[in-house]
């Protein structure tokens, strides 16, 4: 009978143990800290929510209004209610606190029959040319220990879904990919406060705020998710960029004050290899967070359901070992599902995230119906859609504008504008008198 050990216990990890326990195939996942709260801005596409039968009781709010905010803070409502019907308002951005969602997917793969271990796997033997049995060595932290207890295991097959620092990926020599650097800092607004982001969340453009991403203000139950990310290369200016979406957000954030700051890298293209031998990576372990968007989670869970489906089908239900050729399908059967949206993500980041003046022109573009219509029939319901001519036409047109102005104009200086929210006085008044408590040390530039 087949044995197969799951690493890492996030989406990618919980949603591949379910579908091998549901087929009776002996599972174990390892997961270092039941209640790891992965650093993440927490947001799902609302097919991820039936596609995967999550809960109501995960999702903390359902974002209606995303608000872009250009560079020279332009504000574009791409407004749900407009996009699709205001009466059932049935479509949304799930925001979830990780921990939360985390925690329910891996106790439903617990509850099927997966083996859940509270241990950190610190060595995998992978045997003759890595092709297995695989010796896992492990700290077991399920008496409470802090240290835990030096234990192994044996088993035929291993899914990596261990994340970003993954350890399988190691062990496998699958080589490295290139990683942005992700830092967010959880604000916990007055609920007075919390009222603005009630379905609301902000996407920041700027080179203030990232060269290369974007800068968010994600809304959770009681607090904002606070954050930006940038390319590897310009990691040391981390810090200094999230002042920079400190100072574009300060106006709603004034009053917050800070409950967590985390960081963690944020994979940018698939690894090298994938499958070696018996061993197969998923979610960011493998390299599948998109570009533009920096959206993983949705991908984590659904790499986690592909390879593991494609195990349960190559196994003949866990009867027989599958070959690193059978493992190599579930790869094939993804690059054709997904390899033309992480293509079509990475080109918009190069044509949109390149200076401010193409920024603008993103923005404005977003005002347009047919491109918030394409954006979120896309992004929520992860589906290839069409378009008639004329709306090829116009996005075209749109886009070869922005390509000009990113290519010919030079970067415009950042000049805010008042915000829809507060006015300057306002906000100066109350900054006189408080202003965001703790997180990194921010210096003159927020004067805070
Ligand atoms: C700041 C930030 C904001 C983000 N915001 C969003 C967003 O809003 N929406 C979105 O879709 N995506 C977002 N992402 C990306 C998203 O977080 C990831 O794509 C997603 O978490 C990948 O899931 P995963 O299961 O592959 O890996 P992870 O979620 O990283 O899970 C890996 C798990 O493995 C465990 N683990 C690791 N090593 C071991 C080991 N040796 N032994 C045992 N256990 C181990 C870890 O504890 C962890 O629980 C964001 C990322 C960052 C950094």
């Amino acid at each position: 009978m087949l044995r197969v050990a799951v690493i890492g216990g996030g989406p990618s990890g919980s949603c591949a143990a379910e579908v091998l326990a549901k087929a009776g195939i002996e599972t174990w996942v390892f997961e270092r800290k039941l209640d790891n709260a992965k650093p993440c801005g927490g947001a799902i596409p609302l097919c991820m929510v039936s596609e995967f039968d999550l809960p109501e009781s995960i999702i903390d709010r359902k974002v209606r209004n995303m608000r872009m905010i250009s560079p020279s803070n332009r504000e574009v409502d791409i407004s749900l209610d407009k996009v699709y019907s205001e009466e059932d308002k049935k479509e949304y951005i799930g925001m979830c606190r990780r921990e939360v969602m985390d925690a329910f997917m891996r106790d439903r793969a617990a509850d099927l029959g997966a083996k859940l271990v509270n241990g950190l796997v610190t060595k995998i033997d992978t045997g003759v040319n890595r092709q297995g049995p695989y010796l896992l060595t492990y700290s077991d932290y399920s008496k409470g220990e802090a240290s835990g207890e030096t234990k192994e295991l044996e088993v035929d097959l291993i899914i990596g879904a261990d994340g970003a620092n993954s350890r399988v990926a190691k062990a496998m020599d699958a080589g490295d990919y290139n990683y942005a650097i992700a830092f967010q800092e959880r604000i916990k607004l007055p609920s007075e406060e919390m009222k603005y982001y009630e379905d609301l969340a902000e996407m920041y453009v700027g080179s203030d705020v990232s060269s290369d991403f974007y800068g968010w203000v994600f809304p959770k139950y009681d607090h904002v998710a606070v954050g930006t990310g940038t390319m590897k290369k310009n990691q040391t200016q981390i810090k200094e960029l999230q002042v920079g979406i400190r100072e574009r957000a300060k106006k709603r954030l004034v009053n917050g004050e800070v409950i967590k700051v985390e960081a963690h890298p944020i994979p940018e293209h698939p690894r090298p290899r994938r499958v070696v031998g018996r061993m197969a990576l998923v979610g960011d372990a493998a390299g599948y967070v998109t570009k533009s968007s920096g959206e993983g989670i949705y991908f984590a869970a659904k790499s986690g359901r592909m390879c593991a489906e494609q195990i349960v089908e190559s196994s003949k239900g866990g009867k027989r070992i599958p070959t690193e050729l059978d493992l190599k399908k579930y790869l094939r059967k993804w690059d054709k599902k997904y390899g033309t949206t992480y293509t079509v993500l990475a080109i918009l980041q190069f044509i949109f995230y390149r200076s401010d003046a193409a920024r603008e022109a993103f923005v404005a573009m977003c005002d347009d119906m047919d491109v918030q219509r394409l954006t979120f029939d896309s992004y929520l319901y992860k589906k290839v859609v069409a378009m008639n001519p004329w709306q090829q036409l116009k996005l075209t047109l749109l886009t070869v504008d922005a390509v000009a102005r990113g290519l010919l104009k030079p970067t415009g200086k950042y000049s805010p504008v008042p915000s829809a929210v507060r006015n300057d006085d306002e906000v100066n008044k109350m900054l006189a008198i408080s202003t965001i408590k703790g997180g990194i040390k921010v210096g003159n530039k927020s004067k805070s």
